[in-house]
């Protein structure tokens, strides 16, 4: 599925009985899927937890040799119906993906599985990717463990437990009959530590033992009318107690004590590390995790255990529940359970705590400070813990008054990425004919909302773009312009965009990237990719796939070729012609390229063989300073430096050594009629006879035709 190489990792999964497995948290969860016998796994990339798959992929022998199917999927609702295969039989299978943009997309799948209830163990893994580094809405996967009744299990963050976790959640959903989601927040993927390993197991029935024939039909199976009334009450009288009791018998749900009885904090398992290192900042916990106030850590954050969570209350005066995100769902539901139970504690949550935003350290070291304010416990110096968070978080507000606010560094595309000169001649192309509403997506060209480029009227999901412009264009004097990427048309763009666009015979431009991979989650090979996992090409090719749709107006375009996109991209913006047009921006992703052409490189170095790099530059002395290379740019490698000219004080355009030679610089600079100061360089490698005689050749015509020194 990926380029890159995970040997190492590989060889981590292979790991036998009492050997000590050392490697981060979402490793941790591939390797115990593998000892928990899964029969399938399958999944759609995202961060945080692309590893997963990817480390899988490169598995594929030791995979087949436990007789586990992998697939990678086209997109999470794929991903969330295989797991029908656990509804009718005794497999046990995982799907992974980015949440909450992928339970969205998988959402019909797993009502429709959650309903009818599961035989075989069933597991969705979730990258929580809540905080300020996720690039998606900040929503919780929580709701949906309620709307469906799935359960929800959110580990501390270390490893034993999150292997633990993995393994109890297969035995958790077999018994309650219910999937289970287990989420991972960021920093539960990263973490690194260790455990001890068991030997992996194959599953009794898989592909290398297959069932003999399908069940006894059984409309029960169904998530089908009027058998969804059984199942409804199944969920609610038969599977949450169920879970419930699976649950509290092999206690998922974890109580670390503390001296501070009068006190309590309740902690999703995610969070629980962030809290005790607050803790010990506040000199209320030791290096190692013993903490003076009693903590309830909910490694099942759905459904609530009454029983546990009333014997965890009874005799405290206050307790905090530490939660990340909106809407309080575990307060609420903390809060109806002690009135039932008729228990007099007082819950603190948000309010202490923010509504929401990300669980950082330091916003838990300010809440707890607030929640022992309010609290007011016996024993401790509530005044000296706010003065020492006042101290403690001080620092922030010192640095910002000694050197300013740092000014926002914002992503942006690679050096030499083949999307940013499409956006080079989007801009070129509305200076002419004036702005257009541009409809954008998910994906690296979804950098281009930022500056330089700063483009993009909406973003409704991954490869919805042209969806999005349906009703954007026939509201609009200009034809709206839609970006895709080739990842994004297989996700979900062909049918939501491209058929429904030609369904309707709507008109509209919408420019496909292709660049190969499905590039922001780590260039995990795609339908149209050259190759695949399984060496060769998958065979798919989005112009041939467009044409057999229906689309009459189409053009490939090499993305470099800044000016050839401007004619294309005003002829698609002016044609007479009605219906959609489609530009095929054609360019290889440059992380990817990259990391091909330098192992291609260094084998031909160590053979002795030429090799070539490519560099771009600015000649200072015709570099006017007016920078308008950079605006229309936006290359990492392109910045400014002073000028060498003490007559000129404007610092001149200056290319760094991570340039890859992508020649935007002076396609940008032809297409737009800038000055002429870019020069292309050739650094030449294990030089040959005729580059040698080349060189001196034109060393000397150069010095034949530069200026003469004048002595006295
Ligand atoms: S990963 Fe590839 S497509 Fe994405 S910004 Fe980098 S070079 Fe461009
Ligand atoms: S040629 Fe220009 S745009 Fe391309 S990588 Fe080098 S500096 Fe960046």
């Amino acid at each position: 599925m990926a380029e890159r190489s995970f040997a190492k990792e590989v060889e981590a999964l292979k790991l036998g009985d009492g050997d000590i497995f050392r490697g981060e948290g979402i490793l941790a969860v591939t390797k115990a899927l593998l000892q928990s016998g899964v029969a399938y796994v399958g999944g759609y990339q995202g961060a945080p937890v692309s590893h997963l798959l990817d480390v899988l992929v490169d598995a594929e022998d030791m995979m087949a040799e436990l007789g586990v199917h992998l697939e990678t999927c086209t997109n999470e609702a794929s991903a969330a119906a295989m797991l029908g295969a656990s509804i009718n039989y005794p497999l046990r299978g995982a799907v992974t993906w980015k949440s909450i943009v992928g339970t969205n997309v998988a959402a019909d799948a797993l009502s429709n599985l959650s309903s009818p209830g599961v035989i075989g163990g069933a597991m969705i893994i979730l990258g929580e990717d809540y905080g300020e580094g996720a690039s998606v809405i900040q929503e919780r996967s929580y709701a949906y463990a309620m709307k469906s009744s799935m359960w929800l299990l959110d580990p501390r963050p270390d490893l034993p437990t999150i292997v633990r976790m993995v393994e109890k959640g297969f035995e958790l959903s077999e018994a309650s009959h219910a999937p289970v989601m287990l989420e991972l927040r960021v920093r539960a993927c990263h973490v690194t530590g260790e455990f001890i390993a068991k030997t992996n197991r194959a599953s009794a029935k898989s592909g290398l033992n297959r069932i003999d024939g399908p069940p006894v039909f059984n409309y029960a199976r169904l998530a089908h009318p009027p058998l969804t009334f059984v199942q409804e009450k199944l969920k609610i009288d038969e599977r949450l107690p169920a879970a419930q009791a699976f649950a509290r018998e092999h206690k998922l749900n974890e109580f670390l004590d503390g001296d501070l009885k009068q006190l309590g904090i309740i902690a999703l398992g995610g969070l629980t590390n962030t809290l005790l290192r607050a803790l010990c900042r506040l000199g209320l916990a030791d290096d190692f995790g013993n903490a003076r106030i009693p903590i309830y850590c909910l490694n099942l954050a759905y459904p609530l255990i009454p029983d546990e969570l009333n014997t965890f209350c009874v005799g405290k005066t206050d307790v905090l529940i530490v939660e990340e995100g909106f809407p309080d769902y575990v307060e609420q539901s903390v809060n109806t359970e002690l009135r039932r139970a008729d228990i007099q504690t007082r819950i603190h949550g948000k309010g202490a705590l923010p509504k929401a935003g990300e669980y950082t350290s330091e916003v838990v070291l300010r809440g707890l400070a607030n929640f022992l304010a309010a609290a007011k416990p016996n024993g401790i110096d509530t005044a000296e813990i706010s003065a020492k968070a006042d101290r403690l978080l001080g620092h922030k507000n010192a640095a910002i008054a000694a050197v300013g606010e740092l000014p926002p560094r914002p992503p942006n595309f690679c050096t030499g990425c083949p999307e940013r000169p499409v956006f080079a001649a989007l801009k070129l192309t509305q200076r002419e004919l004036g702005p257009t509403h541009i409809s954008a997506d998910i994906g690296c060209h979804s950098f281009a909302t930022f500056a330089p480029f700063s483009m993009g009227n909406s973003i409704l999901g991954y490869g919805m773009s042209l969806a999005s412009a349906a009703a954007v264009a026939p509201n609009m004097s200009r034809r709206p312009i839609s970006v895709m990427g080739d990842g994004g048309f297989w996700h979900n763009g062909l049918i939501t965009g491209v058929a429904s666009n030609l369904f309707n015979k709507n008109d509209g431009v919408l420019i496909v990237m292709q660049n190969g991979y499905t590039s922001a989650t780590g260039q995990q090979y795609m339908p149209s990719s050259l190759t695949s996992r399984q060496g060769s090409a998958p065979g798919m090719d989005v112009e041939q796939t467009l044409r057999s749709f229906g689309v009459k107006w189409m053009r490939k375009v090499r993305t470099y070729g800044v000016a050839t996109m401007v004619k294309t991209l005003k002829e698609a913006m002016l044609t007479p012609v009605s219906g959609l047009k489609v530009i095929i921006a054609d360019g290889e992703c440059q992380l990817a390229r990259q990391r091909r052409v330098r192992a291609e490189d260094s084998a031909k170095l160590k053979a002795g063989a030429r090799v070539v790099r490519t560099k771009f530059g600015v000649d200072d002395e015709i570099c006017t300073g007016d920078h308008s290379c950079i605006r229309l740019s936006g290359c990492p490698s392109l910045t400014v430096k002073p000028s060498p000219d003490p007559l000129r004080t404007d610092p001149v355009a200056s290319v760094i050594e991570s340039c890859v030679g992508c020649g935007l610089c002076g396609e940008v600079a032809h297409a737009a009629v800038l000055c002429p100061s870019f020069y292309r360089a050739e650094l030449i490698q294990n030089a040959s006879a005729w580059d040698r005689l080349l060189h001196r050749v034109r060393r000397t015509v150069i010095g034949w035709l530069s200026p003469r020194e004048v002595t006295a």
